[in-house]
């Protein structure tokens, strides 16, 4: 049996002409930047979200880096983030004339805590970027205590949600990427910022363009970056899915521990009240490489993530000289294990990779 470690085929199917539809319409219409698909899709996603204002750009990585600026987040300020992320959470902090600062995550929800910020604030730190590592919910309310702003990176979190608020409305700014792979994926490459506050809707509006707000007057050293009308209309197709592909990912997750997937491996721990949109399914095991090479054999796809975690990139050596040693990190990054996770992987997949996994147990006990 062929499971693939995403499924972003099938549960387009049943979708394609709609999209289709609108994407002739567009092009029809033949207005193809910040035109009328980009602004029903920012209402439609802000009212998903539960936010005043949601700002369309570029892609995720950008987001991050007009949200942080829209945040005023200047030059030589320092922004601490988890090291075990996706490099673009960091690279987005350099970009917007930042310090990042790695901090440590928790080796139950591998998200950054309370007690990981603490350990590295200094008097310099002006902003936290919390990751929604795999699609489950940082803990957000635990870190307003710093009383410092805080930026959601919630790429990979679309549909999930934390005591019954969205994931991306957690923090004073939120991002998203629609890259093709992720839960809400776009066509291409896609982004966007979610706030409740005005002030910095307004000031990420101006830096997706340049810096102006009416094409004449420059105010500010911006970005050319916005969600193009193609890639607006296919999510505005997409976004009245999401509640029920994040259903599948959480039914999936509930048919691996029903056949007893955690009898062999470390299970995925999300925060109580926490609803996990599952972007990934990771999990921990001694020999990760084994089991990746027994799912293989079995025509069953894993990938391990973040095995040299960012502050081990060659580009992040000179913000990474006073890191501290950061041991769960360096731990998931050697057991971390991701298995299929998909809206649509049934009870007979979840078994036969079960199955797979407990032949490597079995092998090694
Ligand atoms: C995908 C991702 C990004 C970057 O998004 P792009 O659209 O690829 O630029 C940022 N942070 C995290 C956690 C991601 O998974």
């Amino acid at each position: 049996m062929e499971v693939p470690l995403f499924d972003t085929e099938t549960p387009l199917r049943p979708l394609r002409a709609r999209i289709v539809e609108r994407v002739a319409a567009v092009i029809e219409r033949g207005v193809f930047i910040l035109g009328p698909e980009l602004q029903a899709f920012e209402r439609e996603l802000a009212e998903y979200l539960g936010v005043r204002h949601v700002v369309g750009v570029a892609n995720g990585t950008d987001a991050i880096t007009i949200a942080l600026r829209a945040l005023d987040v200047r030059r030589g300020d320092e922004v601490v983030v988890p090291s075990f992320t996706f490099y673009a959470s960091v690279e987005a902090i350099v970009t917007a004339g930042a310090r990042p600062v790695f901090c440590d995550v928790d080796p139950a929800t591998r998200n950054l805590s309370h007690e990981t910020v603490k350990a590295v604030l200094t008097r310099r730190t002006r902003a936290i970027v919390a990751v929604d590592l795999f699609g489950s919910p940082a803990p957000v309310p635990e870190l307003r205590a710093f009383g410092l702003p805080i930026l959601e990176d919630a790429a990979q979190a679309a549909g999930a949600s934390l005591a019954g608020r969205r994931a991306g409305s957690l923090g004073d700014a939120a991002t998203f990427s629609f890259y093709p792979s992720k839960n809400l994926g776009c066509f291409g490459d896609g982004g966007a910022i979610a706030t409740d506050d005005d002030d910095v809707a307004d000031l990420a509006r101006m830096l997706r363009f340049h810096g102006s707000r009416d094409k004449q007057t420059f105010e500010h050293i911006g970005y050319n970056s916005r969600l193009d009308e193609l890639q607006a209309a296919v999510l505005r197709v997409l976004l009245p899915e999401l509640d029920g592909f994040s259903a599948g990912r959480r039914a999936a997750a509930r048919a691996y521990e029903a056949a007893g997937l955690g009898e062999h491996v470390t299970l995925p721990v999300v925060l109580a009240g926490a609803e996990p949109a599952w972007h990934l399914y990771v999990i921990e095991h001694a020999r990760p490489e084994a089991v990746a090479a027994a799912a293989r054999e079995r025509g069953i796809q894993t990938r391990s993530y973040y095995q040299l975690p960012v502050h081990r990139q060659p580009a992040m050596r000179r913000f990474a000289i006073d890191t501290p040693p950061l041991p769960v990190t360096d731990e998931l990054a050697a057991r971390n294990l991701a298995l299929p996770i998909s809206p649509v992987l049934d009870e007979e997949q979840a078994r036969a990779v079960v199955a797979a996994v407990a032949a490597v147990a079995a092998a090694t006990a």
